[in-house]
C-alpha cells in the first residue's frame, strides 16, 4: 500500500494525522539506522533496560522497532486511572500483539481514593501543587516501581516537542547518580514528520486521538486538542505556564 493511500487514515476519516504530518527528513533512513543502533546498544550495554510507553505516536514507533528487531526490551505503561478510552483500547491491542512483554503499572487505589476524597476530582485545576500531587500519586510512584532494578529506560522524548526539551540528548546520564537510571531518548532528533512517516510506511497501530488534533496525549482531564498554530504541547496542562508543563517524569531542576 502506498503512503498516499495510507494517508486517508486507518479510521477511514480524512484528514488523518498521517495525512497531515507524514513528511520524512532527507536523512530519515539514517535516523532509523541510528535509532536502531542505539536500541541495540541499550540491550548490550545498559540492560536491564525497559521502554516507558505512553502509547503516543513516538512510543508506538519505538515499540514497533523493538518488536521488529526482536530486541530484549520489555515495555511498560503507566495506567493512571485517568486515561482516555481510546488510549485504554490501544493498550489492550498493544498487549495482545506486542512480542515484547507489555507490563502495566497502576497507582495505589487507596492513595487515589484518599487524594480525591480530600482534594476533589478536579484538584489538578486548582493549583500547581495539587496538580503535581496528583501526578505524584498516579504517575511518579508507579514509575518508581516500574524502574526498580532497571539500569536504563527508553522514552519517546524529541527535541522538537517543546522548548523544555530542546536540548534532550540521546543518552542522558544526568539522573544516573540520583535516581539510578540512564535515560535513552532514541528519537531525540526525529521530527514529527519522521514519526508519522514511520507510522505510515509500517502501518503501525496508533491512538485515534491523534486524528482529532491531540499531538501529545496524557490523562484525559489534563489533555485537550490543539488549534492550528498552537505549540505541540499546548494541549497538556493548558492552564499552566509553559515552564511547569512536565509531570515529573522528565522534569529537570
Ligand atoms: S496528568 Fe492530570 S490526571 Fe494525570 S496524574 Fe497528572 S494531574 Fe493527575
Amino acid at each position: 500500500m502506498s503512503v498516499s493511500s495510507l494517508n486517508q487514515g486507518v479510521q477511514g476519516k480524512s484528514p488523518s494525522a498521517m495525512g497531515l504530518h507524514a513528511n520524512p527528513s532527507a536523512n530519515f533512513a539514517e535516523k532509523v539506522t541510528e535509532t536502531l543502533a542505539l536500541l541495540n546498544q541499550a540491550v548490550v550495554q545498559f540492560s536491564p533496560v525497559t521502554q516507558a510507553s505512553s502509547l503516543g505516536a513516538e512510543d508506538v514507533v519505538i515499540t514497533h522497532l523493538i518488536n521488529q528487531n526482536a530486541l530484549n526490551i520489555p515495555v511498560f505503561v503507566l495506567e493512571t486511572g485517568a486515561l482516555h478510552r481510546e488510549t485504554l483500547a490501544l493498550l489492550e491491542r498493544t498487549q495482545a500483539h506486542s512480542v515484547a512483554p507489555v507490563k502495566v503499572y497502576r497507582p495505589s487505589s487507596a492513595k487515589v481514593i484518599s487524594f480525591v476524597k480530600t482534594h476533589g476530582q478536579n484538584a489538578m485545576y486548582e493549583s500547581l501543587e495539587l496538580r503535581k500531587a496528583c501526578c505524584q500519586v498516579r504517575k511518579l510512584e508507579p514509575l518508581a516501581e516500574a524502574l526498580q532494578g532497571q539500569r536504563a529506560w527508553i522514552t519517546g522524548l524529541r527535541r522538537e516537542q517543546s522548548t523544555n526539551r530542546a536540548d534532550v540528548p540521546q543518552i542522558d546520564r544526568t539522573d544516573e547518580a540520583t535516581k539510578g537510571q540512564i535515560k535513552l531518548n532514541p528519537l531525540a532528533n526525529w521530527t514529527w514528520g519522521d514519526v508519522w512517516h514511520y507510522i505510515a510506511i509500517h502501518k503501525v497501530d496508533y491512538n485515534p486521538l491523534h486524528d482529532q488534533f491531540f499531538p501529545s496525549i496524557g490523562c484525559a482531564p489534563c489533555t485537550r486538542a490543539i488549534s492550528l498554530g498552537e505549540e505541540f504541547r499546548a494541549g497538556r496542562w493548558w492552564w499552566e505556564d509553559e515552564a511547569a508543563k512536565e509531570c515529573g517524569l522528565h522534569a529537570k531542576k
